[in-house]
């Protein structure tokens, strides 16, 4: 089974099945949120998300999507930043 991987287009459903939640990273000024997942469809893929969205903090487009894991030792979920 794999899930992580930027090249694999996972869909929200298998975001979703998989636990894992909704990243966003701007690639200009770095900043990383969670995003609802509730809002998409079940088809809808990660990937493509980021493509329709602007950075909040410095207005770039060039901002990504992927699936976040909880970090596998100590169970926590990375921290939102910048
Ligand atoms: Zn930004």
């Amino acid at each position: 089974m794999t899930l992580l991987g930027e090249d694999i287009p996972m869909t929200i459903g298998e975001l979703n099945a998989s636990g894992q939640r909704l990243g966003l990273k701007c690639q200009d000024c770095h900043r990383f949120r969670y995003m609802r997942a509730a809002r998409y469809p079940v088809d809808t893929k990660i990937a493509v998300i980021g493509g329709t969205l602007r950075c909040a903090q410095c207005g770039s487009k060039n901002v990504q999507t992927f699936a976040v894991a909880r970090h596998a030792e100590t169970g926590y979920w990375p921290a939102e930043g910048n």
